[in-house]
């Protein structure tokens, strides 16, 4: 085997005192030998934490405020080194196009509520003509004065006959 393709074939794992592990990649991998490809899977956090962690406070990702915090909570795992840059970087980029989706979301919203309120409106008026409106006939009874509101009445009737 020559020294070139010993290199390419060669883990990319570099230990404490700079020496490159002298192992062959796995055949399932592009970069480390078995050893230290078992060894960077147990020391990676448990993918269902960082999905969680990275989907915190995000809700529906409908707003631009949701996809910023998604945005925030990837940055926090990539600095902490949580998350893989490859993975990072879909991420961010999907990311860019759920922001480019808002305006045409926001747009369709206005349009049904529109509709809606038109709809609504036309509804609401051919009712008017064919009987009156509830609301109208059943006023709320008039809500009894607070214990407050009758202590200061009071007070104040009281400060009066103490002026007089
Ligand atoms: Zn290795």
């Amino acid at each position: 085997m020559s020294a070139k393709s010993l290199t390419v074939n060669q883990c990319h794992h570099i230990n404490a005192r700079g020496r490159r592990c002298r192992m062959l990649i796995a055949l399932d991998h592009d970069s480390l030998c078995q050893h230290h490809l078992a060894q960077s899977a147990a020391s990676r956090p448990d993918a269902e934490t960082v999905a969680s962690e990275l989907l915190d406070s995000t809700g529906e990702l409908a707003t631009a405020d949701e996809v910023n915090t998604l945005l925030a909570n990837l940055v926090r795992q990539l600095a902490r080194k949580r998350i893989d840059r490859k993975d990072a970087m879909a991420i961010a980029y999907a990311s860019q196009l759920l922001l480019s989706t808002l305006p045409g979301m926001d747009k369709e919203y206005a349009a049904s509520f529109d509709s809606e309120a038109t709809q609504e409106a036309i509804e609401g008026d051919e009712q008017s003509r064919e009987d009156p409106p509830t609301d109208l006939l059943e006023q709320p009874p008039q809500s009894a004065p607070s214990p407050d509101e009758v202590l200061a009445d009071e007070t104040s009737n009281d400060y009066a006959a103490v002026r007089t």
